[in-house]
């Protein structure tokens, strides 16, 4: 049984309920975990949870089931999420970590983390204490190897993670890294758990080589007991009688955690399957399978590796596996963000700049849309997110510097351009920073205990209706309600109070309104995406950009577009897209928007824009990001 404390609770209201508990015969613990003041009282207890709640300082009694206590969902529902610098681990955002088995030199290190941060890493790992099978094997290169990923962590801004193997090594690891790992010789080592619970830095603990979930857990209740819920779990693989590969991923263990626990789970399908050909389908599968990040040997030279050689990712099959996870993650509604890390810097730098310290972006409708998710995908927690009512309002807070950054629709993959947005992106003279695509999955959400057969009437956006007009077009007894946004849709739902509406929208809006989820996936094709813009009112001031946006028009003459887009073809640049759209007040002339993949407002590419501005009536660079 957990006692959740009240905020204001007095130290003779704690010592009051400690003395019950006592009295009960339980074993008592106070502790400060997952961001409450809490009593844990481990034993059998005589009374029912009414007695002690009426027990005063108390704000809540949770009782547990299982023998985790700390780490199971029962105790905090919502995922925890683990930060180490920028990095989030466990939230919308997939985390790459990456690199050696063993940091061996310098030079090794800072060549493979510049590789794995290139294609895409936002933590870098490597081993100074290698606990080894045979004592005759690289062992590591201790201290020096962490001073070597201090450094890295200097040059790269990539955040390091080591294996700590000994209670010893606890100062050196507060000094040099940002997160220690606890390797799977060592999971049931209670003596280390108990000091990475004390000394709070992020902890990776890996699954024991024959562990079962439920010992896992325990393991991280040590860590948490002690007062550090910094966990992220890892499944490495475990010892089965498979010989083929090194252990067996145990991938079913996602799912199985992320019913029974709170915390982030990564997986290390490098010690799992211990052959380079069978980590990239692994690390695809886990990812599709809802892990929250990887942890992937990579090494500049793997053949000459000191430690798990055969294993470990050249640097471009670590690229392409990154592109791979690109593409899954929005699949499964999260992001892999190639832009993170500097990213973070430049909105840091743009939030000092402005001396206020945070940063503000506007999107459409309230929380819970579709937009409003896009946002929280893009910035993580790094902006507040601020609702606009019109894609206007939000142009307009940007150029008056209401908001820093402003997310609007360009396209939909089914229903095709938001043509106002790409008007509007005429009209101001803004600049597109950043861009994300995400799955647009409509749930059919009502109050709870709402039944499907007694729906009488639907709310949502006219666009949602067009995307599940096949599931609608089996209940056309129903009215259909056009609302402003699809969260407003759920809330007018969860306000009228009645069985019989529902809305047409995003999870998040159900639980923001605490609705239920009547009928989930139904749109018609489930290859529905969205691709958001992120406009501001300057460039971001970050590195080397992949993608631009440009408008154009020509003259009204044979050939004139396609002089213009030979120039592309000519110097190799990949068009993604091109769009037409009519010039306001000339009947039959039209401006081009179009996106390619090369930084337009880089030295190497003034060239090819000034043959185009040439060509060209009129020319403006959106922005390249
Ligand atoms: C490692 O990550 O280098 C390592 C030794 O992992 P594990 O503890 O999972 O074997
Ligand atoms: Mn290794």
């Amino acid at each position: 049984m957990i006692l959740v404390l009240e905020d204001e609770i007095t130290q003779d209201q704690k010592s009051n309920i400690r003395s019950i508990l006592f009295t009960e015969g339980c074993v008592v613990r106070e502790m400060t975990a997952t961001g409450q003041n809490i009593i844990g009282a481990l034993g059998k207890v005589g009374k029912d949870v009414g007695f002690y709640e009426k027990i005063p300082g108390v704000a809540k009694v949770i009782s547990i089931s299982t023998a985790f206590k700390l780490v199971s969902r029962q105790m905090h529902p919502e995922d925890t999420l683990v930060q180490i610098g920028d990095v989030v681990v466990g939230g919308e955002r997939i985390a790459i970590i990456a690199g050696p088995c063993a940091i061996e030199s310098r030079e090794q290190a800072i060549t493979t983390a510049r590789e794995v941060r290139r294609y895409g890493a936002v933590m870098f790992r490597g081993g100074a204490f290698k606990p080894r099978t045979s004592p005759y094997s690289f062992q590591g290169l201790g201290e020096e190897g962490l001073k070597i990923l201090a450094e890295v962590r200097e040059i790269t801004g990539l955040r390091v993670v080591t294996e700590m193997t000994s209670t010893a090594q606890a100062d050196m690891m507060m000094k040099y890294v940002d997160a220690v790992q606890i390797g799977a010789r060592n999971m049931q080592n209670f003596e280390l758990l108990k000091c990475v619970g004390r000394i709070g830095k992020p902890v990776i603990l890996k699954r024991g080589l024959s562990s079962t979930i439920e010992e896992w857990l325990m393991s991280a209740e040590y860590i948490l007991s002690e007062g550090n819920d910094h966990v992220i779990l890892c499944e490495r693989g475990i010892r089965t009688f498979e010989p083929y590969t090194r252990n067996t991923l145990d991938l079913s263990a996602i799912p199985v955690l992320k019913n029974l626990t709170h915390l982030p789970v990564i997986i290390d399908p490098s010690h799992a399957t211990g052959i380079r050909e069978k980590v990239i389908p692994m690390a695809r599968a886990a990812i599709a399978a809802g892990a929250d990040g990887l942890m992937i040997e990579v090494h500049h030279n793997p053949d000459e590796a000191l430690s798990d050689g055969a294993q470990s990712l050249y640097p471009k099959q670590f690229g392409q596996l990154t592109r791979d996870i690109y593409v899954i993650a929005p699949v499964i509604g999260k992001q892999l963000d190639f832009d993170y890390l500097d990213k973070a810097t430049a909105v840091d730098h743009l939030g000092k700049a402005n001396g206020t310290g945070r940063q503000r972006a506007a999107f459409l409708g309230e929380m819970g849309t579709f937009s409003h998710k896009a946002c929280t995908q893009y910035f993580g927690d790094k902006v507040t997110a601020v609702p606009a009512p019109s894609f206007k309002t939000i142009f307009e807070g940007v150029k008056n510097g209401e908001v820093d950054f402003g997310i609007v629709p360009v396209e939909n993959s089914l229903t095709g351009s938001i043509h106002e947005n790409y008007d509007l992106m005429l009209e101001y003279d803004l600049k597109i920073v950043g861009e994300i695509a995400l799955r647009i999955i409509h749930h059919l959400i009502g109050m709870p205990g709402a039944e499907i057969e007694k729906i009488k009437r639907v709310l949502s956006v006219s666009m949602a209706f067009q995307q599940c007009r096949q599931f609608l077009e089996r209940h056309d007894d129903w009215e259909l309600v056009t609302a402003k946004d699809t969260a407003g849709a759920v809330r007018a739902v969860s306000e009228a109070q009645k069985m019989t509406d529902a809305a047409i929208a995003g999870k998040e809006a159900a639980a923001i309104y605490g609705m239920e989820v009547i009928a989930e996936s139904i749109e018609t094709n489930p290859r529905n995406y969205t691709r958001f813009v992120i406009i501001s009112a300057g460039q971001l001031q970050k590195g080397p950009c992949s993608k631009s946006s440009i408008i154009f028009s020509t003259g009204n003459q044979p050939g004139a577009l396609f002089e213009v887009l030979k120039i592309y073809a000519d110097h190799g640049v990949n068009l993604v897209k091109l769009e037409s759209r009519p010039i306001h007040g000339k009947p039959w002339e039209y401006m081009f928007y179009v996106d390619l993949e090369a930084d337009a407002g880089s030295k190497e590419f003034k060239p090819i824009l000034d043959l185009i501005k040439a060509k060209t009536d009129y020319l403006k660079v959106l922005g390249s990001y």
